[in-house]
């Protein structure tokens, strides 16, 4: 099936009432034609098809809250930056994301730089923009309550150094302090969540062998019980602190049994994985090389997606020529997927998980519902067509994504799609992105007791 598609291209601001229509999904899973009224950028009715006049009719292709994807680094390879990054969301259906605090030019660890990134969002993004910010490895956490009351929607805490400046590691009696200072304030505090000496041991290790020539010295490097004991780590600490705790990227059925334990003994944890720990393995690391390099890597065996909260990208969007060489050792982690998250969850999992895991749990979590992440009048008109019957394969040269190459480079993947609508707005047609820089703005997140009061 090939929806129709009107071409027409939307005005840049929407003063008066429009309608999107095409099929929505039920609760009980089943479909049914609906036009979506927008007025003013917000979702007035959704109502009965038919009748019209200046409806953008799609068909039966179906239309998916906008996606809402928490977990993008937009500056952490500053040639990409927010413009393209949030060009990039859109072609993909996702209309808000929750950017990281690791930028190249210094982590937003304060009010001073959270302000200045605010403003930059307002100039730069296409799509709407909600931000992490972070606290200085040695403290002091004397701003946390003032970055809450700003809109911060978590605090990105890490067990491991990445990077001694954009990306440090906070010591464990920083950690208890930064989530105590984070609960008292309201706040959710989140974790990528490696032991530091573990993993640098064994990338010594792998050094000192001379091994690196092998992709799988990677994942030697990484052994998931690093991943295992930081999260448990973590997980102690919040329930000292009382702080709403989010866990990264949990790449094993163990990470996620350790937060469903924690939750189930009444601590605040939530688990968010990445499609790449869904959908490969390390047969895909030994196959693509430095391509595949992410961390935590690849494990043995894909992860199944039961137990998980949401599903985030943890985009970033590293050229070529930092993702290839002889020595994956070298190389840099990561890979862009902002623009392909919505179509490889859709494909793994079908458009009702994807709207749980992708659109409603993160909107939720990160204090952006009732905003973001639903289909409803009174949210944000933000919203997804996509055909769920187009299959296509996964070409890097044709994504918006600048950076050139794809993990998922050669995968068929089925259901693309063909219309991105912000606050109302077209941001894609199926071909083209529509959205300029400065059509985007700062979501301030609300903190949970405020969203609970609402
Ligand atoms: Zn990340």
């Amino acid at each position: 099936m090939v929806a129709k598609v009107n071409q027409q291209v939307y005005p840049v601001t929407i003063s008066f009432i429009e309608s999107i229509c095409g099929r929505i999904i039920d609760a009980d899973g089943a479909s049914r034609r609906v036009c979506v009224t927008v007025r003013e950028g917000v979702i007035e009715e959704i109502g009965e098809p038919g009748g019209r006049s200046g409806a953008l009719d799609f068909g039966d292709a179906l239309l998916l809250p906008g996606a809402v994807d928490v977990h993008v680094h937009t500056r952490s390879y500053a040639g990409e930056g927010i413009e393209a990054c949030t060009r990039a969301a859109a072609a993909g259906g996702v209309t808000t994301i929750v950017d990281m605090p690791y930028d190249a030019s210094g982590p937003v660890d304060s009010m001073a730089a959270f302000e200045h990134k605010v403003a930059d969002v307002e100039r730069e993004a296409a799509i709407d923009v909600a931000l992490w910010a972070t606290v200085p490895p040695l403290g002091p956490v004397d701003q946390v309550a003032e970055l809450v009351g700003a809109g911060a929607a978590a605090f990105k805490l890490s067990t491991f150094e990445t990077d001694p400046r954009r990306f440090p590691r906070i010591p464990d009696d920083q950690l208890l302090a930064a989530f105590g200072a984070i609960a008292a304030a309201g706040g959710m505090a989140g974790v990528h969540a490696e032991n530091d000496e573990i993993v640098r041991a064994g990338i010594a290790a792998e050094r000192a062998a001379g091994r690196g020539g092998d992709p799988l010295s990677h994942a030697r490097s990484r052994p998931a019980v690093a991943e295992h004991e930081a999260i448990a780590r973590c997980l102690e600490l919040a329930r000292a602190t009382g702080v709403r705790l989010h866990v990264c990227h949990v790449s094993t059925p163990r990470g996620v049994e350790l937060v469903a334990g924690a939750r189930r003994d009444g601590v605040d944890a939530s688990a968010e994985t990445c499609p790449h720990y869904l959908l490969m393995d390390e047969s895909d690391l030994l196959a693509r090389g430095g391509e595949a390099k992410i961390n935590p890597p690849l494990r043995p065996a894909s992860l199944a997606p039961d137990g998980l909260d949401m599903i985030a990208s943890d985009h970033v969007g590293w050229p070529a020529e930092r993702k290839r060489g002889p020595d994956i050792l070298e190389l840099a982690a990561g890979a862009p997927g902002v623009e392909l998250i919505v179509p490889l969850v859709h494909d793994a999992l079908g458009a009702r998980r994807l709207t749980q895991l992708v659109c409603e749990a993160p909107a939720r979590r990160f204090g952006l519902w009732p905003r973001k992440g639903r289909l409803a009048p009174g949210a944000d008109a933000d919203l997804i067509v996509l055909d769920p019957a187009a299959e296509w394969t996964i070409d890097p040269a044709r994504l918006v994504t600048a950076a050139g190459w794809s993990p998922y480079s050669g995968r068929r993947v089925r259901g693309r799609v063909i219309a991105t609508f912000s606050r109302g707005r077209q941001v894609w047609d199926g071909e083209r992105v529509l959205a300029r820089a400065g059509d985007g703005t700062f979501i301030a997140a609300v903190p949970a007791e405020a969203a609970a009061r609402a």
